[in-house]
């Protein structure tokens, strides 16, 4: 699968008169798990989403694979978002779920066949094709959201805190699955979450975010040993 690096520079935002990403700079390598980890209110969903072309346009720049898309429509920035809420059509099978974005594009029938087939043996769902979103439990359907987007083959995999609405012990697990997923695809993906834990457990390198600013940038063990400021401290849970 291409994967691509992604380069944002100063990148402002305003909601009205509120400035809630306040000069963004960022470099995330090809193949890379980067995560976004903050409180509520930090701006990551913002600045997911426009990376993923999502909501107002902002200032600065956003280069995915060396190309500007600041200006761009989501559906031409080959990136993939996956959502907290599964999102999933509740009147389309398992498998009408998957192939949806595919028909979009229009794909050609067979080939949509065999994708949507692959990309359910990745999540391991295969079996579940013909299922409806209902009859599926939360891990189950949040699998489904992730081959969905998966399938469209993306260079970039934007993920807002995809675990967050499943109990503790499935959240472990997905984690994994997360991860085992991404290292097989090498996707450049960009993780969202509040929860620290999950942050270190998963990302190569991860930012924290603290009132639309990044505070730090680094490995997990960066940032534990060595935290920039009190926030970072605290957020992390290292200060004395
Ligand atoms: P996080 O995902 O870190 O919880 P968000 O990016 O959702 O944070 O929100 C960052 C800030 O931007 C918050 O203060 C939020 O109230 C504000 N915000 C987010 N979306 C909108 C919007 N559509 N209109 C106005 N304010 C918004
Ligand atoms: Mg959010």
């Amino acid at each position: 699968m291409k994967k691509a690096g992604i380069t944002i520079k100063d990148l402002h935002l305003s909601f009205g008169p509120t400035e809630v990403l306040k000069g963004v700079n960022l470099d995330i390598k090809p193949g890379e798990f980067f995560a976004f980890l903050g409180p509520s209110g930090s701006g990551k969903s913002t600045l997911l989403r426009s990376i993923a072309g999502f909501g107002p346009r902002p200032k600065g720049s956003i280069l995915i694979g060396g190309k500007d898309v600041v200006a761009l429509d989501p559906w031409k920035r080959n990136v993939g978002m996956v959502f907290q809420s599964y999102a999933l059509w509740p009147h389309m099978s398992v498998r009408d779920n998957v192939a949806f974005g595919l028909r979009e594009r229009r794909i050609p029938a067979a080939d949509i066949a065999t994708k949507v087939q692959e990309g359910l043996e990745l999540v391991g769902l295969a079996h579940l094709a013909d299922r409806m979103p209902n009859q599926l439990s939360g891990g189950q359907q949040q699998r489904v959201a992730l081959a969905r987007t998966v399938v469209t083959e993306p260079e970039v995999l934007l993920l807002d805190e995809p675990l967050s609405n499943l109990d503790a012990s499935l959240r472990v697990q997905m984690r994994r699955e997360l991860l085992r997923l991404q290292r097989k695809l090498g996707l450049t993906t960009i993780f969202v979450t509040h929860d620290q834990e999950e942050a270190n457990t998963t990302s190569d390198r991860m930012a924290v975010l603290d009132g639309g600013v990044i505070q730090q940038i680094g490995t997990p063990q960066e940032l534990y040993d060595t935290p920039a400021n009190l926030f970072v401290a605290n957020f992390l849970g290292t200060a004395n």
